[in-house]
């Protein structure tokens, strides 16, 4: 059976229940939030009561709980240590990111491995090390490196910084990456041939690492380093490739998660679910979307 959903939100007031809800109401059987607003620090405490009731649900619905996943917020750079005070903050958010999905029950947390923001990508990718083996000293979470499209000073846009990583972090049990479809074509990965990106990922890292895969078109060409995400079949990747991809047997039963754009503030995913599962692309998608 396909594990796939999409980003849903995560509100105060109904936690994971209200994302739970809103991935059902996509039929979709897996999903990834934020535990809170991505760019700014402000967290709700977790109510134990939600997230039970939330299990509960999900066991009545079939869902698997340790596919869901966590997004880290993007204000955390672990890459750039130029100021002491903002190194530490990063530290110390993610930490407490990390507790939260503790107290979630989450196994998996993506993170965006940083910026090295002029520093160069060697000082960037010891610090991103010297971070997570602080944050990740007595933890069952697993945090997944995501591909990045290599956009200004992004560390983690080819496999041998993400393996450079990898290889600095003491406990590998805590340790994997998360794909995007659409960083991997934007950093000048073929995805055409997505056989060739997983023998070479497979070379260079290792299969047994990739625990996610975000499923993105991409409004730029290939090794644009543009990172802009585009609806299933609109984009530079088109509907065969992507189809291609998620059904890809060697990426067996990980979780394929939705991060396309909304289309005029409505949400696309129970269309683009519904089209994946038929394997069959809706040139009229984007209106559906819009007429819901
Ligand atoms: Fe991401
Ligand atoms: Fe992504
Ligand atoms: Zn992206």
């Amino acid at each position: 059976m396909l594990t796939i959903g999409s980003h849903v939100s995560f509100n105060s007031k109904e936690q994971l229940l209200g994302s739970l809800n809103e991935a059902l109401s996509y039929d979709a059987n897996t999903f990834m939030f934020y535990t809170g607003a991505p760019q700014n620090t402000i967290r709700s405490k977790i109510s134990d009561e939600i997230t039970f009731k939330a299990l509960e649900v999900m066991k009545e619905k079939g869902i698997d709980y340790s596919k869901v996943i966590v997004h880290a917020p993007y204000i955390i750079n672990l890459a750039n240590n130029k100021e002491d005070d903002k190194y530490d903050f990063s530290i110390r958010f993610l930490t407490e990111e990390v507790k939260r999905c503790e107290q979630l029950g989450i196994k998996y947390l993506v993170l965006h491995p940083g910026s090295h923001v002029g520093l160069g990508v060697e000082v960037g990718i010891d610090n991103i090390i010297n971070a997570l083996n602080i944050i990740l000293k007595d933890t069952s979470v697993v945090i997944l490196l995501e591909t990045m499209a290599g956009k200004g000073s992004e560390v983690g846009s080819n496999f041998y910084e993400l393996k450079k990583i990898i290889d600095g972090v003491n406990n590998k049990n805590n340790i994997g990456v998360c794909m995007d479809t659409c960083h991997l074509n934007d950093s000048g990965y073929d995805v055409s041939k997505f056989d060739e990106v997983l023998d070479e990922f497979d070379k260079v890292i290792g299969l047994s690492y990739v625990k996610c895969i975000h499923i993105n078109d991409s409004k730029n060409p290939f090794d644009s380093h543009k990172d802009r995400h585009e609806n299933i079949g609109f984009g530079n990747l088109g509907f065969d490739t992507i189809i291609d991809i998620i059904y890809n047997p060697r990426l067996g039963d990980i979780p394929r998660i939705l991060e396309t754009p909304w289309v005029e503030k409505m949400p696309p995913y129970k269309y683009e679910i519904e089209m994946i599962r038929k394997k069959e692309f809706d040139p009229s998608l984007k209106e559906k979307v819009i007429n819901q």
